[in-house]
């Protein structure tokens, strides 16, 4: 039995991958802590709001009425002219507060105890347990276990101190600035809208994500540009041609800056008694951290119960999670290093040729990630064989 400073299991960050880790590996048994620098949990800032149901799907959990805010019948990927491909597919907006509470308190139902702000500040590796010294309202305190998860977000702290370069490609972190706003007029309040090219948002995306009652939150995503992203939100909503309207009789309740891990690629997770999970080891993706944290906490459990939290044994987590996710992470990153490359004419060439394609049929037909961009790629082709010019891009 743990006495009141030592735990089987601390996990450091309550965001949704430490929620998951801790809830899994409470309830198959282990004392865990729960650290969070937040004063409570579901405290902003939390820019994730926004997840499709094919993708949440892969947590193996239900959704719940009580988090969702808005329903979305699907997303509009946007060309910098205005095609725009129209894919099919559930979404929905969550209200991240109660999400976090919701979750949080199946943790702590599961016997994890959560503890809020506590902020981690040092952890010592030793050989049987680790120590993780935190500053609370009344001062420092520390607390042992023989496993630390650091689910910290993209700038772990736990990753550091335990030496883990726990992303390949931490260069590649994409600065956001996201805006929550009032009064939004979208003709297309059921869909989230993903807008690309160089012009708009070079590496990733600008995006609009409509939550009901006029509300939306509104971000640009940027990587690898010298221009700060708060100069590619302000030119998104304030002089876009195809967007800029919506905003007339806008107002901005609330705006954050944050970085995205999305094209990070995992990297070391694992050493002796300790695992980094979710944005910490580059798991971009609400959904997706949260499948790595549900997997973590798992592992964790069981190395506990099996008195062995050796590296080999940890590395369980990281070998379950490449099965299920890596390929999905490897295709992204490798799509996203191609399409910095794409001059904006021929991202127009490409949407046109698939304006009116049923690209969600084919979607929803093939398994992987890869054969899904296969499969639209050879739909593209049969309708525009000259785009087979654009396989410049990919070497
Ligand atoms: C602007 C923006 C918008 C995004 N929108 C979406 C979206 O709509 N959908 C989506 O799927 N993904 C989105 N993402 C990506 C998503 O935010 C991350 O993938 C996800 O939040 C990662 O979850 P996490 O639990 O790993 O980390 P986080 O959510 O970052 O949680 C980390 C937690 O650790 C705590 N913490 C950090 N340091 C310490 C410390 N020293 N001691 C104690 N606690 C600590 C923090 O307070 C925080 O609660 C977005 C990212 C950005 C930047």
């Amino acid at each position: 039995m743990a006495d009141q400073m030592s735990y089987d299991i601390i996990v450091v960050g309550a965001g949704p991958a430490g929620l998951m880790a801790a809830w899994k590996a409470s309830k198959a048994g282990s004392s865990v802590l729960l650290l969070d620098k937040k004063e409570r949990i579901g405290a902003g800032p939390h820019p994730a709001d926004t997840t499709f149901e094919g993708m949440f799907k892969i947590t193996g959990l239900s959704l719940q009425k009580e988090y969702v805010i808005h329903r979305l019948r699907g997303m509009h990927i946007v060309s910098p002219s205005g095609f725009r491909i129209v894919i099919n597919s559930p979404g929905f907006a969550i209200d991240r507060a109660v999400f976090d509470g919701y979750y949080a308190g199946i943790a702590q139902d599961s016997g994890t105890e959560i503890k809020t702000g506590s902020r981690a500040i040092d952890l010592k590796l030793g050989d049987e347990t680790h120590e993780v010294t935190a500053r609370e309202n009344n001062g420092k305190r520390s607390y042992k276990a023989k496993i630390v998860i650091g689910a910290d977000g993209i700038e772990s702290s736990i990753a550091h101190w335990a030496g883990l370069k726990s992303m390949r490609h931490p260069e590649e972190v994409a600065s956001a600035v996201q805006a929550e706003m009032i009064g939004v007029e979208t003709e297309y309040p059921e869909y989230f809208q993903y807008h690309i090219g160089r012009s708009v948002a070079p590496g990733w995306k600008a995006t609009i994500s409509p939550k009901g009652d006029s509300k939306a939150s509104v971000a640009a995503f940027v990587r690898n540009t010298p221009r700060p992203a708060m100069e590619y939100f302000n030119q998104f909503v304030y002089k876009n041609r195809l967007v800029s309207h919506f905003f007339e009789k806008a107002k901005i309740l609330d705006i954050l800056e944050g970085g995205d891990p999305i094209a990070t690629m995992p990297g070391d997770l694992v050493k002796k008694g300790i695992m980094i999970v979710g944005g910490a080891g580059g798991q971009a993706g609400l959904p997706y951290g949260m499948l790595a944290g549900i997997i973590c906490g798992d592992v964790a459990a069981k190395a506990i119960e099996a008195d062995d939290v050796s590296k080999k044994r940890l590395d369980r987590y990281v070998s379950m999670w490449r099965k299920e996710l890596f390929s999905e992470y490897k295709t992204g990153y490798r799509a996203l290093k191609v399409m910095e490359k794409i001059p904006d004419e021929d991202v127009d060439k490409m949407v046109k040729a698939l304006q009116d394609v049923d690209v969600t049929g084919e979607l929803s037909r093939r398994s992987t990630t890869f054969m899904k961009g296969l499969g639209i790629a050879s739909l593209a082709l049969r309708r525009d064989p000259k785009l087979l010019r654009f396989v410049k891009y990919l070497v």
